[in-house]
C-alpha cells in the first residue's frame, strides 16, 4: 500500500502536434501574446457594462474559472463612463471591445483598459481615424486587436468578393494592419472570425503565412453550448496542431464561465496547458458489471477542488479494464460486485463495488499527499470517455 508512486507528470514539456507558429510578441496588461508566452483564454461578459457591480462580480467568476483575459462591450456612454472602475478593479486584463463610434476607442483607452478591439467592417470611416488611434494606444503603450468578422465585414471587400471568403476575410485584416504600421504601430493581434469552421480554419491559416502578427482565435456566434463547444474544439483543434493561435476564444451561447472551462480542456488536450486531473472512464457496453456512468460521476464529484495531475480510470469490466486501469495513475477495473484497484500499474487491493468510489478517492488523496501536492480550490474535473 505504501510504496512510491510516481505521477503522471512527464519528464521534460509534453510533446505537443507542432512547434507554435513564431510571431511578435504583445503584452495584455501583464499577459504576454504570442508565441514566446502560454497561449491564453479569453471570455467576454455577458452583463450591462456600466452594471459595474455586476461586470466585476462576472469577471471574477471568470477569473476563478482560469480566464486570462475578459472583453468587455462598450455600445453606450454609460457604458464607456464605467470602464475606468472596471479596468482598475478587474483581476484580469480587460480589453474594450468596440463596435460603430470611433469616440469609444479613444474612451477605453484613457480609461485604461489594457486592449481595445477594433472591429474596421462597422466602425465609421475607420481608416481616417487610424492616424489618431495609433497615437493613442501608442502613448498609452497598449495593443490594439483588429478584429474582423464574417458577419460585418468592410463592404468594400464584400463588394469585392460577394460574401465573407477567407480571401476577404484576409484581406480586411491585412490591410487594416497595414494603415497602422503605416503610423508607426505595431502592437497588434488579429482575428478573423467566421462562424463556419471550415473557413474560419482557412482565413487563419492564410493569414498566418501572410503576417507574424499573433493572432486570436474564435469561431463566432459558435452556437449553444454542444454545438459551439464541438465547432471550435474542431477549429480551434485544427490550427492549434499546427502551431497557430497564441490566445483563444470560445463563444458559447451560455455562461462564459463555459467558455473558460472549454477552452481551459482544448488546451489542455493538445499539451499546450499542464493537463489537471483526467478522468478516464469507458462509455460502458452489454460486458459492464457495474453501472460505469454512476461511477465516473460520483468519482468525479469525489474529486472536485483537487488539481491533482493524475489520471484516473474507472472501467466497467475485465476487457479493457485492466490495461486501462494500469496506464493510468490510478484506476478501477470491475467485474462480479467488485473492483480491482490500481495504483500505477499494480493491483494494490480488490474492494466491494460499494467501496470502489471512497477507495479511490482515498488513493488519490494519499497521492497528493505524498507527492506534496496541494489542493487548489474550484478546479473542476471534466468526465472524458474514451471509446
Ligand atoms: S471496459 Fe469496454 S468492454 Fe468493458 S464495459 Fe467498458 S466499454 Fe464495455
Amino acid at each position: 500500500m505504501n510504496q512510491p508512486i510516481g505521477l503522471g507528470i512527464p519528464e521534460g514539456p509534453p510533446p505537443t502536434l507542432a512547434p507554435r507558429r513564431k510571431t511578435r510578441q504583445l503584452f495584455v496588461g501583464d499577459v504576454g501574446v504570442g508565441s514566446d508566452h502560454p497561449i491564453s483564454v479569453q471570455s467576454m461578459t455577458t452583463t450591462k457594462t456600466h452594471d459595474i457591480n455586476a461586470t466585476l462580480q462576472q469577471i471574477a467568476q471568470l477569473t476563478a474559472t482560469g480566464c486570462d483575459i475578459v472583453r468587455v462591450a462598450c455600445p453606450k456612454t454609460v457604458d464607456a463612463e464605467a470602464l475606468p472602475a472596471i479596468a482598475k478593479k478587474s483581476p484580469i486584463p480587460v480589453i474594450a471591445d468596440i463596435h460603430f463610434q470611433p469616440k469609444y476607442i479613444f474612451a477605453a483607452i484613457d480609461a485604461g483598459c489594457a486592449a481595445v478591439r477594433v472591429n474596421p467592417g462597422n466602425i465609421k470611416e475607420f481608416d481616417g481615424r487610424v492616424k489618431e488611434v495609433a497615437k493613442a494606444a501608442g502613448d498609452a503603450g497598449i495593443p490594439i486587436r483588429i478584429g474582423v468578422n464574417g458577419g460585418s465585414l468592410d463592404k468594400r471587400l464584400l463588394e469585392k468578393y460577394g460574401k465573407a471568403t477567407p480571401e476577404a476575410l484576409v484581406e480586411s485584416a491585412i490591410w487594416e494592419a497595414g494603415l497602422f504600421e503605416e503610423h508607426g504601430f505595431g502592437d497588434i493581434a488579429i482575428s478573423v472570425k467566421h462562424s463556419d469552421p471550415v473557413l474560419m480554419v482557412e482565413a487563419y491559416r492564410q493569414l498566418a503565412e501572410k503576417t507574424d502578427y499573433p493572432l486570436h482565435l474564435g469561431v463566432t456566434e459558435a452556437g449553444p453550448k454542444f454545438m459551439g463547444t464541438i465547432k471550435s474544439s474542431v477549429a480551434f483543434g485544427a490550427l492549434l496542431s499546427e502551431g497557430i493561435g497564441d490566445t483563444i476564444r470560445v463563444s458559447l451561447s451560455a455562461d462564459p464561465v463555459e467558455e473558460i472551462k472549454v477552452g481551459d480542456q482544448i488546451l489542455q488536450s493538445l499539451n499546450l496547458r499542464p493537463r489537471k486531473l483526467e478522468i478516464v472512464s469507458c462509455p460502458s457496453c452489454g460486458r459492464a458489471q457495474v453501472d460505469v456512468y454512476k461511477l465516473a460521476e460520483e468519482v468525479t464529484a469525489g474529486l472536485e477542488g483537487m488539481e491533482y495531475p493524475l489520471r484516473v480510470a474507472v472501467m466497467g469490466c475485465v476487457v479493457n479494464g485492466p490495461g486501462e486501469a494500469r496506464d493510468a495513475d490510478l484506476g478501477v477495473a470491475s467485474g462480479n460486485g467488485k473492483g480491482q484497484i490500481f495504483v500505477k500499474g499494480e493491483v494494490v487491493e480488490t474492494v466491494p463495488e460499494s467501496k470502489i468510489v471512497e477507495t479511490l478517492i482515498a488513493h488519490a488523496e494519499r497521492i497528493a499527499e505524498e507527492e506534496g501536492l496541494e489542493e487548489i480550490e474550484g478546479a473542476r474535473a471534466e468526465v472524458k470517455v474514451t471509446k
